[in-house]
């Protein structure tokens, strides 16, 4: 037996199932910080994910896909032990083999152990992949920040090029354009090597060590594991607290900072806007040399849109050979949201081509006929399935946009001879039955 309830919190049903032994109460809302996408707005995916395609394409990047849920060593190797999104954020469970499993947080990790597991590194280099596809992480769900949400990133595995550097900033920039989006702000940094980086850590630690009592408890915890993370705490108290930090572009070595050099002269060439901003760091560990992030005022606190960078260790931390490799995630979501609020509608009106209207009975009968032979030639047909009026069929094919309406009555179907309207001029012509698929294709091809 089963018994509808109404949920106080937002009038969504809780069904209650109710069997002899027991009451339970399932909940059936959709998990805190995950999104139903409904139909008017997975057209809206669809379209920023063929232009997504479509950019891949000619970049030179192709698709890969991978499980989404992954060994949590993976991840604890790849992203390292001492990030927020290790420590805190990761969907881990025990599956049934005893098996510790995670559901993908991020795409690079998954990335690269595809590409050595596979010995995509035998085939020639750079590997350029890209994917797009759901991420999980278990954060505070607000505007543009939810526990399941979708990333499009590119990889170019294998190469030291700069150029590759700056094809992680110019591509997604392509994509924003094509999107519609003017407004937003590159942000750049170089976060040096094994080489160079110890030695800034070092530095850092000591002068954040000076203000330990002042940062937060978070920011306490990280002096001593990952000083660097500090730069992005979003507690104001800690961010004046870091105003005056020993920069890590002072320390750089002379390779890491040639190729930053190189890079921001390829930015310059191909007329980038971009910031440098020394206090730039991501989230994940694996980053060397450059790291990039590109942002929208408008998005509030959540308005990172973007963000990418060199992983050189990446690789070997893996497993694999010592192998360079820089790439760039974009959140859709976040892209999206961006679009809605400056209020872009790069998205074509819908329009069906053929309301096939009937009268029940006979008519019915021919109409399925006709629906299922003009759908067959290519184009979108809608007709009723309601056995509503003639005018509310009429209504409905206003609501589809259709161009074209087709009337199947009974006379109709005496003289073997059925009208067709088309609905912005209101011009009628009558078209034989069988000839019907033939005058609606040409007409629209032309
Ligand atoms: P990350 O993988 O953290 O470098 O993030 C890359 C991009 O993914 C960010 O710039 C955001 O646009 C997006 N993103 C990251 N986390 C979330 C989240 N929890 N919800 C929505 N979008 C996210």
């Amino acid at each position: 037996m089963q018994e509808e309830d109404i949920n106080a919190s937002g009038g969504l049903p809780t069904t209650r199932f109710i069997s002899r032994q027991e009451v339970v109460t399932v909940n059936v809302r959709r998990p805190r910080g995950t999104n139903d996408i409904l139909p008017e707005d997975a057209r809206k995916w669809q379209l920023v994910e063929a232009k997504i395609r479509d950019i891949c394409h000619r970049f030179g990047y192709q698709e890969i896909r991978t499980p989404i849920f992954e060994h949590t060593e993976l991840f604890e190797r790849g992203i390292g032990e001492a990030t927020d999104i290790v420590e805190k954020e990761m969907y881990t469970f025990t599956d049934r083999g005893d098996r510790s499993i995670t559901l993908r947080p991020e795409g690079t990790a998954c990335v690269v152990r595809a590409f050595i597991e596979n010995k995509l590194y035998a085939q020639s280099l750079p590997s350029k992949l890209y994917y797009v596809g759901p991420m999980f992480r278990y954060e505070k769900p607000q505007a543009g920040r939810y526990r399941q949400f979708s990333q499009f990133g590119v990889e170019a595995i294998g190469s030291m090029d700069p150029f590759l550097d700056v094809e992680m900033i110019i591509l997604p920039i392509e994509l924003y354009k094509a999107c519609g989006l003017s407004d937003f702000q590159v942000h750049i940094n170089s976060l040096g090597c094994p080489e160079c980086r110890p030695k800034y850590r070092e530095v850092l630690q000591q002068h954040l060590g000076e203000k330990f009592d002042q940062f937060c408890e978070n920011c306490q915890s990280r002096i001593s594991r990952n000083p660097l993370r500090v730069l992005d705490c979003k507690n104001p108290k800690c961010q004046a607290l870091v105003a005056e930090i020993p920069l890590i572009t002072n320390y750089l070595c002379t390779e890491c900072s040639d190729h930053f050099q190189t890079v921001i002269k390829y930015l310059d060439l191909l007329e980038i806007d971009y910031e440098l901003n020394p206090k730039l760091v991501r989230g994940f560990d694996y980053y060397t040399k450059t790291v990039f992030e590109i942002t929208v005022s408008s998005l509030g606190a959540q308005n990172a849109i973007g963000g990418g960078g060199r992983y050189d260790g990446l690789v070997e931390e893996i497993g694999g050979k010592p192998m360079p490799a820089v790439g760039y995630a974009v959140g859709v979501d976040r892209l999206l949201l961006a679009l809605e609020q400056q209020q872009i509608d790069i998205f074509p009106e819908q329009h069906a081509d053929v309301y096939v209207a009937h009268f029940g009975g006979d008519t019915k009968t021919a109409a399925v006929d006709l629906v299922v032979k003009l759908r067959a030639s290519g184009l979108w047909v809608e007709t009723d399935y309601m056995d509503r009026s003639l005018k509310a069929q009429m209504k409905s094919a206003d609501k589809f946009k259709s161009r074209w309406v087709v009337i199947v009555g009974e006379e109709e179907l005496k003289t073997g001879t059925v009208k067709v309207r088309r609905m912005d001029t209101g011009t009628e012509a009558d078209v034989a039955l069988d000839q019907i698929v033939e005058y609606l294709s040409v007409k629209k091809e032309g």
